[in-house]
């Protein structure tokens, strides 16, 4: 069976004290509300602070990106080996945000999948289609597409090291959640792609619904048999929304 997992994206927000305060709420409440595995994804900045509140606790930590390179002279850029210095589990890879602002190519997104995996990293790879192309009937091409250029850069040994995040763009911070019928109808898709590669991996990876779970909804998504948990954005900034949502993830 997948253990569930719930991992906060905070993107490009918070301060240290709100950080303090947030993560403060998530450890006095984490040990009573879930079995599922937990972690939150940091802004770089606030990972050595998030570091130091959650040594020792059961919820992980890591990044929001990370660089193909390892080292060396690239201005702005934060290497896999950084995030595992400063005890990074995870890490995000090709979130919709990266690609449609950072022109992150699905090859980018491979490179970079490879290179949180030989840092030691989980890499937590995001797909998803924009509403112009659900609207257009091409989701499952578009997915597909995705998910393939990780297979064939990295092998689908190594996609099972990792988890897979289906975000709807069109659901991204927008309130918009998909039904529990078409989130599980692309994960299931998700896992059936990974099938034809492997069995046991399409078995055993985690795939995360993301895109505007909440406390009012993450309980039905989570019912749905392909879905193993949530990337959650806006309901990952505060304590008592966070834990509502991990609490839905008990199996
Ligand atoms: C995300 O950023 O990955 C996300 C799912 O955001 P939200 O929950 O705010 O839609």
């Amino acid at each position: 069976m997948r253990q569930p997992l719930v991992a906060g994206n905070w993107k490009m927000n918070g301060s240290r004290a709100s950080v303090a305060e947030l993560l403060d709420g998530l450890k006095a409440g984490i040990d009573q509300v879930t079995t599922a595995e937990v972690a939150v994804c940091a802004p770089f900045v606030y990972i050595a602070d998030v570091q130091s509140r959650l040594d020792g606790s059961p919820i992980k930590w890591g990044g929001q990106d990370v660089s193909v390179h390892e080292a060396g002279a690239y201005t702005g850029e934060t290497a896999g080996p950084m995030l595992a210095d400063f005890g990074c589990h995870f890490v995000i890879i090709g979130h919709s945000e990266r690609r449609a602002y950072h022109g992150e190519s699905d090859d980018l997104v491979a490179q970079k999948f490879s290179a949180a995996l030989a840092a030691g990293l989980v890499p937590i790879l995001c797909v998803g289609e924009t509403l112009e192309e659900r609207e257009s009937g091409v989701t499952e091409q578009v997915v597909a597409r995705q998910l393939d250029a990780v297979i064939s850069a990295c092998g689908i040994d190594d996609i099972g090291k990792g988890v897979i995040a289906y975000e709807p763009v069109w659901a991204i911070g927008t309130g918009k959640t998909a039904t529990p019928e078409q989130a599980q109808d692309v994960h299931a898709f998700i896992r059936g792609r990974l099938a034809q590669s492997s069995g046991a991996v399409a078995d055993k990876v985690r795939v995360l619904y993301g895109g505007s779970m909440n406390p009012k909804n993450a309980a039905e998504l989570m019912a749905q048999p392909d879905i193993d948990g949530g990337l959650i954005g806006g309901a990952s900034l505060k304590a008592a929304d966070f834990l509502a949502v991990c609490s839905a993830a008990n199996r």
